[in-house]
């Protein structure tokens, strides 16, 4: 009998689970898998602040939902769930109405208040895209209005940024603020002791889930950097430009960012099962001190069902658990892993199979300061600085490589490092700078030229004219191998050739100075200085001599495995014909700009093989770099790709192949 499972948001919990269950049930017809989100995109959390914090573009955090469940069985629906009614199995929205047999309930959470007055109404805070975009606008607008402000009050104020609490996201948060406060400073001329960043903490010191140690290193590293840490500082209301601590004295903000608690969301609250500890609803009586609440976060059992239901597996930041005596916490390998235990019980009802309990497995923190710095602890390893940075980014490029493949791992390199402004990467701006597509519109025509004449030289040897007897098994020709008539005939020579050609070289430069006759000192200079020279440059051929030289052990190798084996299986005819157009073919579509980046791919290729099979010479080895330099989108300016390319994306992205497989080109068009 059939049955549909139904999974309520598409964070890392929703996402982990309906992975699971579509490969389990991907030829299986009668199980049906429906995701509903309220965005149509997988949002990671984990990296919010670096959006909020102007870091990097909006786009890095968002993964579409049609790349992450490609052809999947997993069908996505946009839709906000109001309610959901658990006797009779269903899921609504303000317009449908969803069944279900199996429901996954990842909803994600909410900042929590605990009923501070006025927090809620007057601070910022960072627990969706959305707040982050607000955030990222906001702090833009602050430096713009502020430098126009000349009343020095007002200018303190605006240009003092609070966060209140010093867990991983706050800290994360505050370390974007401070790289962010160098690039605004320099834009607009505000000197950098105007500006106050202050964290704000009610323990007794920040990131209380690290190790004494790594939370020293962020502390000194944030003072070093102008931070300003207030620990043992309970935040006890705020009103419209005013932060109020316990101590009576006020911080004056036009920023207050408010990360000091998180529950689950408030969608999540009204839904009738059992909560956490503290029961349903429950908020702190006017004048009683805040009371810690659980709101939306339900009871599961081992098996993380809800204790209410047992078809109903709340995940990730919705449920409330205890093991080893303490609550799962609120973080991404809980919701990663009650997710998959959900999928498996669910499988395990369906299929009649035992039930798995959940134990944690989790690997540690990582946690940045800003885009250079950053400390972890995973797996019992500690590390801080660029080290840390490095491992962070490894564990988010595995996270993105489940969830969808290498193309969303390049997403992320080139948001990270490809694409980064202000050099805010561990490597600052290593590898951001971007060449300008006309630069290279000089070498695309003049190797384009070069294929073309190759191709049109071989067709004037004969290579097409079959009836006479022409046949030649080699991809060479005097057009490419400058040196050497006969590719065939000359190749075993070849290699002297080159060198003894590299020779002439040396000599007739040694001869040209020579032949300035400056004396016989001059001259014994220069012929000591020919030979030196030619000693070191034979030296250095004779390293790639192997690869070079045509019965060099590479080339050997490589001619009598390939290329001799596909001599033996294709009509000459045929070879000689299909190396003449492919020719001809990278050369026009180099001078068009035309799937530049295949004709240059195809290029590097063809030089590859050449060199391999030791029928290249060293100078002409510029056709592979260059062959690189046009990859990168060389046909884009004064070429046909301009308008071929994104048709041709279009197509591609919207195929089977490319959907199952995530080879997007930039990203899905279904
Ligand atoms: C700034 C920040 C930094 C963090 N840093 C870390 C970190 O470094 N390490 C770490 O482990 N954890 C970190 N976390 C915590 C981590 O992100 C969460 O624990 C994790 O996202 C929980 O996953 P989830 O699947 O339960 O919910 P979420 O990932 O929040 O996903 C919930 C999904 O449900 C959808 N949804 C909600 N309501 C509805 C509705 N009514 N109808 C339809 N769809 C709905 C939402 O659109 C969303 O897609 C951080 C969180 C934040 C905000």
């Amino acid at each position: 009998m059939g049955k549909n499972i139904l999974v309520l948001g598409g964070g890392y919990g929703g996402i982990a689970a309906a992975k699971k269950l579509a490969k389990q049930y991907k030829n299986n017809e009668d199980i049906s898998i429906t995701l509903v989100d309220k965005h149509p995109f997988h949002t990671l959390m984990t990296e919010l602040h670096e959006v909020a914090g102007h870091r990097v573009e909006p786009d890095s955090v968002r993964v579409p939902y049609a790349k992450v469940f490609g052809v999947s069985k997993v069908k996505v629906v946009l839709d906000t769930i109001t309610c959901v009614n658990f006797k009779e199995n269903q899921a609504s929205s303000a317009t449908q109405t969803y069944k279900y047999d199996y429901l996954v309930l990842g909803a994600g959470a909410e900042p929590e208040f605990f009923g501070i007055p006025g927090i809620k109404e007057n601070s910022f805070t960072l627990w969706s895209f959305d707040d982050a975009m607000k955030l990222r606008y906001h702090v833009d607008d602050v430096f713009e209005k502020a430098v126009a402000e000349q009343d020095p009050k007002k200018r303190r104020k605006m240009l003092t940024f609070v966060v209140a609490g010093g867990g991983f996201t706050g800290i994360e948060m505050a370390g974007e603020l401070l790289e962010w406060r160098d690039v605004m400073c320099a834009k607009w001329l505000i000197a950098g002791s105007e500006v106050r960043i202050v964290v704000v903490e009610a323990l007794p010191h920040i990131l209380p889930m690290l190790e004494e140690d790594l939370r020293d290193k962020v502390a000194v590293y944030m003072k070093k950097h102008n931070a300003e840490l207030m620990v043992n500082t309970p935040i006890v209301g705020a009103e419209p430009g005013v932060v109020k601590l316990k101590d009576g004295s006020v911080l004056e903000t036009g920023t207050f960012i408010w990360t000091a608690g998180v529950t689950g969301c408030a969608f999540a609250e009204c839904l009738d099962l059992a909560k956490g500890p503290f029961g349903r609803n429950t908020e702190s009586a006017p004048g009683e001190p805040p009371k810690r609440n659980r709101k939306g976060r339900f009871l599961v059992t081992d098996e993380m069902r809800s204790v209410d239901y047992s078809n109903v597996f709340p995940v990730g930041d919705n449920l409330w658990f205890i093991e080893n005596e303490k609550p799962l916490p609120q973080i991404v390998e809980t919701a990663i892993q009650t997710g998959e235990t959900a999928a498996h019980n669910i499988i395990a009802d369906i299929e009649g199979h035992g039930p798995k309990k959940f134990k944690s497995n989790y690997h540690g923190f990582m946690i940045s300061v800003g885009g250079k710095y950053g400390v972890s602890n995973a797996m019992g390893i500690k590390l801080s600085g660029i080290f840390a940075m490095a491992m962070k980014h490894i564990v988010n490029l595995h996270y993105l490589l489940s969830v969808a493949g290498f193309n969303q791992c390049w997403e992320y390199i080139k948001h990270e490092f490809l694409e980064m402004q202000h050099g805010r990467s561990f490597v600052r701006g290593f590898g951001a700078y971007k060449t300008r597509g006309y630069w290279l519109l000089p070498l695309r025509l003049w190797l384009g030229l070069m294929w073309v004449f190759e191709g049109i030289n071989k067709i004037g040897e004969g290579w097409l004219s079959w009836g006479e007897g022409s046949k030649s098994t080699w991809m060479f020709s005097p057009g490419v191998l400058q040196k050497g008539a006969d590719a065939v005939s000359a190749a075993a020579s070849g290699a002297d050739d080159l060198f003894g050609a590299a020779d002439d070289l040396f000599g007739g430069a040694g001869d040209l100075f020579g032949s300035v006759d400056l004396g016989a000192g001059v001259d014994a200079v220069s012929a000591a200085t020919d030979a030196g020279t030619e000693a070191v440059f034979n030296g250095v051929w004779n390293l790639a001599s192997p690869i070079f030289d045509f019965n060099g052990v590479v080339s050997t190798w490589f001619r009598t495995t390939f290329m001799d084996g596909m001599a033996a299986n294709l009509p000459f005819e045929f070879f000689q014909l299909m190396i003449v157009l492919v020719e001809i073919g990278i050369g026009l579509a180099m001078i068009g700009g035309l799937f530049t980046w295949w004709a240059a791919a195809v290029s590097i290729v063809m030089c590859i093989v050449f060199t391999l099979s030791g029928m290249f010479a060293w100078n002409q080895v510029w056709f592979v770099f260059a062959g690189f330099l046009l990859l990168g989108g060389a046909g884009r300016a004064f070429g046909l790709d301009c308008w071929v390319v994104p048709l041709f994306k279009k197509w591609w992205n919207g195929t089977r192949l490319a959907r199952r497989n995530y080879w997007y080109l930039d990203g899905p068009s279904k």
